[in-house]
């Protein structure tokens, strides 16, 4: 299914792999090589509502299963995938352009939430209180809400399904995969080894497609749950869509992610930070830190002069170059929306320091590359600093003080992670206690919260009331049910007046 003999990616409906009948496809490129590597058919709302329906008549037997027997097939999907992780790593590379190392990293961040899901006899616990009135007892359950969707974006084609389905599986739900139609592969290789790991047909399913796979797991009043994460017009729009057909919405969005230098900060440290959290994955993280504000005198300067030799000695190569520092972006199209920006910039009057355009790869020169670049003295009211580039481009800004830092991050419409770099602990909890940013990092500069904490951003850059896995994704995946109970030893009799303990 995944491999180069195989070049079209179906559906996975009731535990197998189902010939698509739409008549619609796409493309799947390999970016380091510029090609076409596969085609990805793009499901009708014919397509998803078959897939509804075998999730729907799935939903009941899974969901009486006790939570012991949902985890053991977590923890046997976790033994498949550690042992076939390289065989994973390798698929998401080859369809992203991330290098098989991150996509390493991006399998093991994923397999740390089936790890926090494979706790679910625990988590799932309710609460008791006995004698809540003479020989009354009070109860609460967390029952599963029925089908749940999960629409992924191209950047973590494993990972971020993986913070959704396994803890909307071993609360009893049966799931909706509709990952990116640029990296399909990762989708459907979970998919056959979640059945592979004794997970009942039609208690996961993948469907591949496009806008209209969205709006018909949208409309369609079989489906009670939406995980979405992706780009903020979107989750805006299936966070709309999804409450007005009445279901229960997470949907994630887009970010500009601040990284605060303050003056004392060591500037090795902060350069090699901004390094790896700029463009890493070329820039293609939702976490990545793509505006660096220097506080005080003299401190953008010191930061520019050791941070851009490092950014022109970035090594850019095919994504299976285990010595590369970053691969290519994920399409054409986006390496020129990327490069665009960088036209705009340049327009806009900022200093472009290093200049990413016009690379071109010994070998690979029809991949998608573009090197790293760095722009300073940028503004806030510039294009490159408002807008969300999703690539390898660095924008730095000065401000006086912490506290213009800080008003400067506030002000910003996205919110979705930041990170201060100090020696001071009382400026860096000022920060801490300031900033209206939903994952802070403290002289970390990617602070992705673990599995067993919740991942999710502020402002525009989520529309839930619910973040991502942990405690609120249990929450998220199931309903609270309270029951009060009592067994009279005698008949009793009508009560008319509100019931009050006795
Ligand atoms: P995207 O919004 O283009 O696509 C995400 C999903 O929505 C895909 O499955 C896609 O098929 C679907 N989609 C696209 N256009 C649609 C439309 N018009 N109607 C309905 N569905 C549609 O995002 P992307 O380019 O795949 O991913 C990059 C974006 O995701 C960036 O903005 C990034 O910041 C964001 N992201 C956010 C987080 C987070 O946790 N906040 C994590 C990863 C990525």
């Amino acid at each position: 299914m995944t491999n180069e003999r195989v070049s079209q990616y179906s559906h996975w409906i009731g535990g197998r792999a189902v010939p698509p009948t739409s008549g619609r496809a796409g493309d799947v490129y390999n970016p380091s090589l510029g090609l076409v590597a596969a085609r990805v058919a793009l499901a009708s709302e014919a397509e998803v509502n078959a897939a509804v329906i075998i999730a729907r008549a799935a939903f009941p037997g899974w969901a009486a299963t006790p939570a012991l027997k949902r985890a053991r097939v977590l923890f046997k999907f976790k033994e498949i995938v550690e042992q076939r992780r390289g065989e994973l790593a390798k698929l998401i590379a080859s369809e992203h352009g991330k290098l098989v190392t991150d996509a390493a990293g991006e399998v093991t961040r994923g397999l740390e939430v089936v790890e926090f899901a494979c706790g679910a006899p625990h988590l799932l616990k309710g609460e008791f209180a006995d004698n809540v009135g003479t020989g009354v007892d009070s109860y609460s359950l967390r029952q599963p809400l029925g089908v749940a969707a999960g629409i992924t974006p191209f950047n973590f084609p494993a990972m971020v399904p993986m913070w959704m389905f396994p803890v909307a599986l071993v609360c009893g739900n049966a799931f909706i995969l509709k990952p990116s139609e640029r990296d399909p592969g990762a989708g459907m290789l979970m998919a056959q080894w979640l059945t592979e790991a004794g997970l009942p047909p039609g208690v996961f399913n993948v469907v591949n497609g496009d806008k209209v796979a969205v709006d018909a797991l949208l409309n369609h009043p079989g489906v009670d749950a939406v995980s979405f994460v992706g780009s903020t017009p979107i989750a805006e729009y299936v966070q709309r869509v999804g409450i007005a057909h009445g279901k229960r919405v997470q949907a994630l969005g887009g970010a500009k992610n601040h990284l605060v230098m303050l003056p004392d900060a060591d500037v090795n440290q902060v350069a090699d930070a901004l390094l790896g959290a700029a463009y890493g994955s070329a820039g293609e993280r939702c976490m990545a830190i793509s505006a660096c504000v220097a506080v005080g005198e003299g401190t953008g300067d010191r930061l520019v002069k050791v941070l851009s030799g490092r950014v022109r000695n970035l090594r850019v190569d095919h994504s299976q170059n285990g010595e590369a520092d970053m691969g290519p972006l994920v399409t054409a199209a986006h390496r020129e929306r990327v490069a665009s920006y960088i036209d705009a910039g340049v327009q806009e009057g900022a200093t472009l320091v290093v200049d990413g355009r016009g690379l071109s790869v010994k070998g690979y020169e029809n991949g998608f590359f573009l090197g790293g670049s760095l722009f300073d003295q940028v503004k806030p009211e510039m294009k490159i600093y408002r807008e969300e580039i999703f690539g390898p481009v660095l924008v730095v800004l000065r401000v006086p003080t912490l506290a213009d830092a800080v008003k400067l991050v506030n002000s910003h419409e996205f919110a979705n992670g930041t990170a201060v770099f100090t020696r001071d602990g009382s400026a860096a909890r000022t920060f801490v206690q300031q900033i209206e940013v939903g994952m802070v990092g403290v002289n970390v500069p990617i602070p992705v919260p673990m599995a067993f904490f919740s991942f999710g951003g502020w402002r525009r850059s989520s529309f839930s009331d619910h973040a991502m896995h942990g405690m609120e994704g249990v929450r998220f995946y199931t309903r609270l049910k309270t029951v009060t109970s009592r067994w009279p030893d005698d008949g009793g009799k009508a009560e008319f007046v509100m019931p009050t303990m006795k």
